[in-house]
């Protein structure tokens, strides 16, 4: 029986995660989950699934859920019940899967408490991969991909050194605007952004997938995660999602993780990891797919690849920035004060402002990240 600790629970990925907890009876036992303001999703699955301990972020709920849940469980509140239950003792790994930032001082406390973690919230590793992954060295535990394109990249390399690596191939769905003439792109609206083509998902990183910020930070994300130069982390346009993602090792073969999108798929191998356990969930069925194809991404209309790579590649303090500017204009353009082209030019603006500052504490990743909000607002309000 694994331990699981839930962070953001009542989300779409959460929600997957406890379906997943659920196929796999007598597997795994969740004994903290935490949320952002969802009381009433949270106080089903605490019903459902008696952890030892609870987290509300929406302090106003907490007397509520404590009367539901009843005096065994715990309540708690604040970005300090994070780490609480992160560090929870009887924790065997933490899942994150909390939108935005807040996951990451949680992670920290879980590796150096010896748990190993699951990572959906990419923030985590694009703010201070070089930090996580370091720490995570040290105190020998394991970071498991929960992001659909970088479980296949593990599931590829299957512990393959990554000298044996030519590239990485993530590949991207191209989102709903992957045949939208650039002319176009100045009247997408907020409705037209929420239609992702092939996966249904959070807000933010839906609007991050119309932009193509998300591949953007996946590949950041990669980088840290197998340890290896952004110049050797490629996209590939692939917009049945049917094909992972891909290792092309240095002989020039290839090698490519495929199922129907799904994600619960990756969510449980990094709980089963490193077993592969019976589920009849997704089926792939090639007949009905008929074809798999791929095209180059088109940097002119989607610069958030480029944005990304040169974050990835210059490193330090830029990749926190370019996430902190990108989520305070993904949430401007949510509030209709920002167009959908705003999200990138402002992401640049930020950029270009920012003085980087290399191999950065945390503390200096957490003031860049803060500086880069309050730029990115300036803008926007300019
Ligand atoms: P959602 O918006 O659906 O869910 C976010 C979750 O985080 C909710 O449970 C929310 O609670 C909770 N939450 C928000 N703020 C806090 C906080 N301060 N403390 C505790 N909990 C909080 O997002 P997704 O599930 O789509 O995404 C989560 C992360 O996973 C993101 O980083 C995303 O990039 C990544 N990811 C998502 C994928 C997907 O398919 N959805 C795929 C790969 C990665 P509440 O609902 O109560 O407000």
């Amino acid at each position: 029986m694994k331990r699981v600790v839930l962070l953001g629970s009542t989300g779409s990925i959460g929600t997957s995660t406890i379906k997943v907890v659920e196929d796999l009876p007598g597997r795994f036992q969740l004994v903290g989950l935490a949320a952002g303001g969802n009381a009433k999703l949270l106080a089903e699955q605490t019903r459902l699934h008696q952890p030892k301990a609870i987290s509300i972020q929406d302090a106003t709920q907490v007397a509520v859920l404590q009367s539901q849940v009843g005096p065994d469980i715990r309540v708690l509140t604040g970005p300090e019940s994070l780490i609480e239950l992160a560090t929870l003792p009887e924790a065997d790994i933490v899942l994150i899967a909390i939108v935005g930032t807040a996951g990451l001082q949680p992670a920290l406390a879980a590796i150096r408490a010896g748990k190993d973690i699951a990572i959906a919230s990419k923030e985590i590793l694009v703010m201070a991969g070089e930090i996580v992954m370091s720490e995570a060295r040290r105190h020998g535990v394991k970071v498991l991909a929960v992001d659909s394109e970088h479980s296949a990249i593990f599931q590829c390399l299957d512990g393959k050194p990554t000298d044996s690596v030519r590239c990485l191939r993530l590949t991207a769905s191209g989102g709903p605007f992957r045949q939208t003439p650039a002319a176009d792109f100045a009247s997408i609206t907020l409705e037209k952004a929420l239609k992702h083509p092939s996966w249904v998902m959070g807000r933010k990183i839906t609007i991050d997938s119309a932009t193509l910020f998300n591949k953007g930070l996946e590949m950041i994300e990669a980088r840290w995660l197998f340890d290896i130069e952004m110049d050797r982390v490629e996209v590939v346009v692939h917009p049945q999602s049917i094909i992972h993602s891909m290792v092309e090792f240095v002989d020039g073969s290839i090698i490519a993780q495929l199922s129907t999108p799904d994600m619960c798929l990756p969510i449980q191998y990094a709980l089963t990891y490193p077993e592969r356990v019976s589920s009849a969930r997704v089926q792939t069925n090639f007949a009905k797919l008929g074809q798999l194809t791929f095209e180059d991404p088109d940097t002119e209309r989607f610069p958030a690849i480029l944005l990304a790579r040169e974050a990835g590649t210059r490193g330090g303090t830029l990749p926190a920035v370019l996430n902190a500017a990108n989520e305070v204009a993904v949430e401007a353009f949510c509030q209709r004060q920002l167009s959908f082209l705003g999200i990138t030019q402002t992401v640049r603006q930020v950029m270009k402002d920012h003085d980087l500052i290399e191999h950065p504490s945390l503390e200096q990743i957490l003031a860049a990240d803060q500086w880069a909000r309050d730029h990115a607002s300036c803008l926007i309000a300019q």
